[in-house]
């Protein structure tokens, strides 16, 4: 697991659309990688939040990446 396939898989993660090995790799990577760790907390809540305000066919995968890439730079530069 590296970071590049870890932030590749949340939202596959999300969906709950991983196998169990996955899940544990990932939730490994992420419990010794702060980047990821962080990255995947603005994600997911980025995800929760996008659905509460707008129809999920509303908010493209692209925008929410984006979003969350936007998100970590604040969080990370702090
Ligand atoms: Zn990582």
């Amino acid at each position: 697991m590296n970071c590049k396939l870890c932030s590749a898989l949340f939202q596959e993660y999300l969906e709950n659309t991983l196998s169990e090995d996955l899940i544990n790799e990932l939730n490994n990577h992420m419990n010794h990688c702060e980047r990821c760790g962080i990255f995947f907390r603005t994600y997911s809540l980025t995800v929760t939040l996008s659905r509460q305000v707008e129809t999920p066919s509303c908010v493209s995968t692209e925008k929410i990446q984006r979003l969350t890439a936007l998100l970590c730079e604040r969080l990370l530069s702090k």
